[in-house]
């Protein structure tokens, strides 16, 4: 089994534009989306939210006014560290605790827990690039040993429609977690062809083809 964590990361300027709950909501759609895919060997751990320190709190001028943002790296370093702690808490529990916790100590053995994904309201900066806030789709991974740090800005999938909303995040996490076994982009209708727009990105089905969904399975050792 593979957990994958997810975390909506957050600072008090962001508050407002979620609604309390609405991870939750996208939490329960992706373990609903990966159960419509046959993958019931990987779920999503809802992990509370992540703040990041407003130290590293940047201010870029844009069009539309000033803008706060954070620094792609920092970002990544604040999740890679978030994963190893509850790594610890939720594999290497001290053997007392586990003996009242649902998970067996065998079913501790069998997890891997190397992934985390943070859901983000605000842009990222990486050197001097400002990643287009409201143009760029879909995430950004990074790395670290056999670790992966999935990255999502929200803002480009926003919707004053609530349910298309949270469509287009899960489908969006659903693209990044394919990336996180390895699968590149792909031409089919499948939630790995990349959008064109966001309509394109509406008209796709919560689906991976199945070449994708073999590949994604060869590749997580399953089959
Ligand atoms: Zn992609
Ligand atoms: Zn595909």
């Amino acid at each position: 089994m593979d957990i994958i964590g997810i975390t909506f990361i957050t600072n008090l300027m962001d508050e407002k534009i979620i609604e309390d709950g609405f991870i939750l909501k996208v939490y329960e759609k992706v373990n609903e989306y990966l159960d419509l895919n046959d993958l019931h060997d990987i779920r999503l751990v809802l992990l509370s939210k992540t703040s990041i320190d407003p130290i590293y709190r940047m201010s870029l001028e844009t069009k539309t006014g000033e803008v706060r943002a954070y620094p792609l790296n920092v970002v990544v370093d604040t999740l890679y560290h978030r994963l190893l702690e509850e790594r610890e808490d939720l594999l290497w529990e001290p053997r007392e605790k586990a003996q009242n916790e649902e998970i067996s100590p065998v079913e501790r053995n069998k997890l891997r827990f190397n992934k985390i994904i943070g859901i983000v309201s605000f842009p990222l900066v990486d050197r001097n690039n400002y990643f287009g806030y409201y143009e760029r789709f879909l995430g950004i991974q990074k790395r670290k040993g056999e670790k992966r740090i999935m990255v999502l800005s929200m803002m480009p999938f926003l919707s004053v429609n609530e349910r298309v909303f949270l469509d287009r995040i899960t489908k969006g996490i659903l693209h990044e977690i394919g990336h996180s076994y390895g699968l590149s982009h792909c031409e089919n209708n499948c939630v790995m062809h990349p959008p064109k727009n966001v309509d394109d990105w509406d008209l796709r089905k919560p689906h991976f083809c199945p070449k994708c969904l073999a590949e994604l399975k060869g590749n997580a050792g399953w089959i």
